[in-house]
């Protein structure tokens, strides 16, 4: 067995244990054997942090930088980001699963997330307003908000701070990040980019812990003014419920259960290649994987031939491999829950077209076939919950009245797809699907200008994009009477 590899977490630059010396441990989902240890932050270790964040920002060099200088160290943070895009990658696959090649784009893609922020920082601008009132001078200031608290999930958990810290540190405000107690090792290796860049101490903070206590105790913290959040439903009703406590500001990006509808008129290809990479790319452990695929009857039997064909042909095994198309999930616990799930389905009356176990020759990590599911009815467990695993639940849809409808017919409201080669069609159906992401004949696109977030239980607020800076800062409004009387007496009414 390989020896264990040890990390420890950033804590007012410094790296650190957690103050009672308890650790945590990282299991590699291709073998199921531990392979990092880390901290496991208490509620004193997550004062420290966020203490040393609001140092940063009221006393530190960061609080007297100017927009360009921030701009700078968030270019070089990028910079430094692409040339450790392999070393972030390998151990991104150990400790996730998820692919190497998969890990490896997706590392050089978020330097260009870090980028966009980077040069957004001294183009935030505040505004004169033309007021009604004579001789007074009026004008908008933006500020930062405060400390942030960041909280991520395991999977894309690089993409996911980067989207939170980007826009928080362009707009001048400190963070404390927390990474997930089952995979937070990119994000550590990513803090050490941070000093490198030359960030103040401080500014960045990288936690290790569980849930509870160390995200509880995070987002209760009377000196965090902003909350970013994504992972699952339950923890984010605790996460809104602790915001009545010190008030921050929250955003959220949670699960989903998202529609794919395939047309008759669509392109085939397009459509199969879009029901592919929808559910069976990095597992089917995505937040927009498209999990309820309808299939108009006419094409129905064709598409889903196609479809199993080569579900049936992907190559799954080590995720460090170049080779391979499908790794393990991230979890054990992940596996036995979709097992469930699949089953409790087919007891329910779907019908097993592909997968649906382990696959064959797998004897260790935690490895799932890709799974296709024909079911008639939208009842049916797979395509109620958030499986966050490869597994497709497929319907038929004779008109595109029904296909909208059955598509809302979820608590979620994250991503759609559509295929079509009718444009209008296809614009008449997005604008009643319930989603905040429309995807028309592509499917899992994502970019630093386009905002990303959900309706419904999928979450509020956006990241990316250019409104998402402007939620990592407040506004002041300056009143200034240039009149040459002085002001007058406030009980006299004109
Ligand atoms: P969880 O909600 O379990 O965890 C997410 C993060 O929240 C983890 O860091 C977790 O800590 C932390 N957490 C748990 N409880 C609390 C609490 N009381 N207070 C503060 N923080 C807490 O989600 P998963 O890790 O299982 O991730 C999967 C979920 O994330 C899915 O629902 C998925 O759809 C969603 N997701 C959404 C995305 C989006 O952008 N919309 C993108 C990716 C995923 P711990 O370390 O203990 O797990």
């Amino acid at each position: 067995m390989n020896a264990i590899a040890s990390y420890l977490m950033l804590v007012d630059g410094h790296w650190t244990e957690a103050e009672d010396g308890r650790r945590l441990h990282s299991v590699n989902p291709a073998t199921g054997e531990i392979w990092a240890c880390f901290p496991e932050a208490g509620i004193d270790d997550v004062d420290r942090a966020v203490k040393a964040a609001h140092r940063a920002m009221t006393e530190g060099p960061w609080s007297r930088m100017t927009a360009t200088q921030r701009g700078k160290l968030l270019h070089r943070l990028s910079e430094l980001l692409v040339e450790n895009a392999e070393t972030i990658a390998q151990l991104e696959t150990a400790d996730t699963g998820k692919l190497i090649r998969e890990t490896r784009s997706q590392t050089r893609y978020v330097a260009e997330y870090l980028r966009y922020f980077a040069g957004a920082a001294d183009k935030l601008e505040g505004a004169t307003l033309p007021i009604d009132k004579p001789d007074l001078f009026v004008m908008t200031v933006r500020e930062p908000i405060g400390v942030v608290a960041a909280i991520v999930p395991w999977n894309s958990q690089l993409l996911l701070a980067a989207v939170k810290l980007g826009p928080a540190l362009a707009a001048g405000n400190a963070i404390v990040l927390k990474a997930s107690e089952h995979a937070p090792v990119p994000l550590l290796e990513f803090g050490r980019l941070c000093e490198e860049a030359g960030i103040p101490p401080g500014v960045v903070n990288i936690v290790t812990g569980l849930g509870n206590p160390c995200g509880q105790a995070l987002t209760t913290h009377p000196l965090v003014a902003r909350v970013a959040f994504t992972g699952g439903l339950s923890a984010a009703r605790q996460v809104i419920r602790n915001s009545a406590e010190n008030f921050a500001l929250v955003t959220l990006e949670l699960g989903g259960k998202s529609p794919i509808i395939v047309c008759d008129d669509a392109d085939l290809d397009s459509a199969v290649n879009g029901i592919l990479a929808g559910n069976f790319g990095a597992s089917g452990q995505s937040c927009v994987a498209g999990s309820r695929v309808y299939i108009q009857s006419n094409i129905f039997d064709d598409v889903m031939e196609r479809v199993r064909k080569r579900t049936q042909s992907i190559r799954i095994g080590d995720p460090a491999n170049e080779t391979t198309e499908m790794g393990p999930l991230a979890t054990a616990d992940q596996l036995t829950r979709i097992e469930q799930i699949v089953a409790a389905s087919v007891g329910a009356g779907a019908v097993l077209v592909a997968g649906g176990g382990r696959p064959a020759g797998q004897t260790r990590g935690f490895y799932y076939d890709p799974t296709i599911l024909a079911c008639s009815q939208g009842g049916v467990p797979v395509a109620r919950n958030e499986l966050f695993g490869p597994v497709l639940s497929a319907f038929r849809f004779a008109d595109d009245a029904a296909a909208i409808a059955a598509a809302n017919d979820t608590e979620y409201g994250l991503a759609a797809g559509i295929f079509t080669r009718d444009i209008g069609r296809g614009m008449r159906i997005m604008r009643q699907l319930r989603s905040g992401i429309v995807w028309m004949n592509t499917y899992r696109a994502g970019s630093p200008l386009a905002p990303f977030g959900g309706f419904r239980s999928s979450g509020y607020g956006r990241e990316s994009g250019r409104d998402s800076l402007l939620d990592y800062t407040r506004t002041k409004t300056v009143w200034i009477d240039t009149a040459t009387k002085p002001m007058g007496d406030p009980f006299t009414m004109r």
